[in-house]
């Protein structure tokens, strides 16, 4: 089959996403076909990433093939080298992350597979999931035991400290002690603040710390990692194709990487850095890898068996943009059936 149109949409939220710029959040890849196909994809950059599918990469894909994983695969080293004067990273990946998505769709919902059997094949019928965000008492009433909790530097040191041993020992309480826990910096923590914490944290067999430093620092990441043992540094939700993780790789910076279907490159970068992960023997957990994006990837066996759900509070109201994304069950995540992903846009907020 032959693509016959690319076209990006910003999405008309109702309600903006919690601590992200609008401007910044996901928007949605529709690709059509000569065979009477289309498929849908996700990715981010918003306004600025649109502009750049509809501007530039659609002129690259329309009256092209696509009739394999391979082909897709081509399409996206071909975006890339077109984009690389003002990409390589940023927006421009962001942007060819949402189409090829959407091209993986295409091809899914053409063959009547869904992209998991594209990769393979189901190795988990369910994935276990955990949740991110403040309401412990919430996730444990949906069944999670495995959670994450932003701990960003607010004040002192030793205010920061303290409030962070409470919420290890409520989540403790809470979720019951073989809760899997984690803890989300978002880059606002330094080295030695790090150490500290971990020391305190030991009686909480804490898995992780996410985005300890800013990402450049991949110099001072390497150096904190062994320092935190046995809590695990993660990061990568900032990072970009398989040449990033590669330098992160290079210099031992991270014990877990955490690249983001919808911003990194899409399935194509994913698998890609999976690869190199696996050659160094590296653990990757998808950010936010409980969206059905990443969910296709976990079930065809890729990466650990965790997938990110942001939850957030128990009364926030959010727009449902992809309509039969599975909910979590007593913790875990099912593939919807299907071809393609196996969800529809909600044409209400396009
Ligand atoms: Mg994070």
């Amino acid at each position: 089959m032959k693509i016959t149109g690319v076209q990006s949409v910003y999405p008309r939220y109702r309600v903006a996403p919690a601590a992200w710029r609008r401007h910044f959040w996901q928007m949605v890849v529709r690709i059509d076909t000569d065979i009477g196909v289309s498929g849908w994809g996700a990715g981010g950059g918003g306004i600025a990433a649109v502009e750049v599918i509809n501007r530039h990469l659609r002129e690259l894909l329309v009256g092209r093939s696509i009739n394999s994983v391979e082909d897709v695969a081509r399409l996206w080293d071909d975006q890339y080298k077109a984009s690389l004067p003002y990409g390589r990273s940023g927006i421009a990946v962001m942007a060819i992350s949402g189409v090829d998505l959407a091209l993986w769709d295409v091809l899914g919902r053409a063959e009547g597979k869904s992209v998991c059997d594209l990769l393979g094949g189901r190795q988990r019928d369910e994935v276990r999931a955990y949740a991110t965000g403040p309401d412990s008492t919430w996730y444990r009433d949906l069944g999670f035991n495995a959670h994450k909790s932003s701990q960003t530097r607010q004040g002192s040191q030793a205010a920061d400290a303290a409030r962070i041993l409470e919420w290890a020992e409520g989540a403790h309480q809470t979720l019951g002690e073989d809760a899997l826990l984690m803890i989300d910096a978002y880059m606002s923590w330094s080295p030695d603040f790090a150490v500290a914490v971990a020391q305190q944290l030991a009686p909480f067999n804490i898995y992780w710390f996410e985005d300890v430093l800013l990402p450049d620092d991949l110099d001072g990441l390497a150096a904190l990692r062994p320092q935190i043992h046995p809590i695990l540094l993660a990061g990568g939700e900032h990072e970009f194709t398989v040449r990033d993780f590669g330098h992160i790789a290079s210099v031992r910076a991270l014990d877990l990487w955490q690249p983001d279907v919808t911003w990194c490159g899409g399935l194509t970068a994913t698998l890609r850095i999976a690869k190199l992960a696996q050659a160094h023997r590296i653990p990757v957990v998808p950010h936010r890898g409980g969206e059905i994006w990443g969910l296709h990837f976990l079930a065809a066996g890729y990466g650990d068996n965790l997938a990110e759900m942001v939850m957030g509070r128990r009364d926030a109201v959010r727009d449902k943009l992809w309509l039969g994304e599975p909910q979590p069950q007593e913790g875990h995540l099912v593939l919807p059936e299907g071809p393609g992903f196996g969800v529809e846009v909600n044409e209400e907020l396009l």
